[in-house]
């Protein structure tokens, strides 16, 4: 899979603006949670939502703006578009109750000024997608497990983000196949290829920039635990 086929640009479009956006040619990954320029689109009217003039630098927002109580590692595998060699893949589950801290659109003023936000929970499982930042404790469990997910450039996306990288040749393997293809590494599509994922508890605070998509049936108690490795 070549990612250079599938050209297009995340935004960071707070809930209350959804409708602006798309009038104005968004289109929603339901996936992946998160709305984005197709490649077609004019993209002008889009630049307010460009995530480099992001939630991030909101003077009162909270440094993570996604939390859980704990989490999992997912293992999963993929197949190499690069070398053609299956190779293992990492990412995150998070569980029910989950936080996600959002904007709030208050009237007509653009909320990236206003400084408004609170922490919204949500009832179902997700798996992070589209991660920009790890807090350092869930960066150091990771690392116990692998060293090949890390920042790098998509030019699907338009931005860096930490994606998994093959651990055979070290071609980057961007999220979008992985994600939001059914039957890709992180969307199962049967109890059979969910019993090839492998979930690894950690008993510890998540917290991350991060997208978290979910799906109505993620096969999950059909997944291995490893609980020799959770901690
Ligand atoms: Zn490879």
């Amino acid at each position: 899979m070549d990612e250079r086929k599938m050209a297009r640009i995340d935004l960071a479009v707070p809930f209350g603006q959804k409708d602006e956006a798309k009038a104005l040619g968004a289109k929603w990954d339901p996936v992946l949670n998160v709305w984005y320029a197709p490649e077609d689109v004019d993209l002008i009217p889009l630049l307010r939502w460009l995530p480099d003039s992001d939630t991030v630098e909101l003077e009162h927002a909270p440094e993570y703006q996604v939390r859980a109580p704990y989490y999992y590692i997912i293992e999963s595998t993929s197949d190499c578009w690069k070398c053609s060699t299956w190779t293992r893949v990492y990412t995150f589950m998070l569980p029910e109750g989950h936080e996600k801290f959002e904007l709030v659109d208050d009237d007509e003023e653009f909320s990236l000024e206003r400084n408004l936000g609170e922490w919204i929970r949500h009832d179902h499982r997700g798996t992070a997608g589209t991660v920009h930042s790890l807090s350092p404790s869930v960066a150091a469990q990771v690392r116990r497990y692998t060293a090949n997910l890390k920042q790098a450039f998509s030019k699907t996306a338009g931005h860096r983000y930490i994606m998994n990288h093959c651990e055979h040749c070290g071609t980057k393997l961007g999220d979008f196949y992985m994600h939001s293809e059914p039957g890709g590494a992180f969307f199962p599509t049967s109890p059979q290829q969910a019993s090839k994922m492998t979930l690894i508890k950690i008993n510890e605070r998540f917290d991350a920039n991060c997208g978290v998509g979910f799906v109505t049936d993620d096969f999950f108690d059909c997944m291995q635990r490893d609980k020799t490795r959770s901690v």
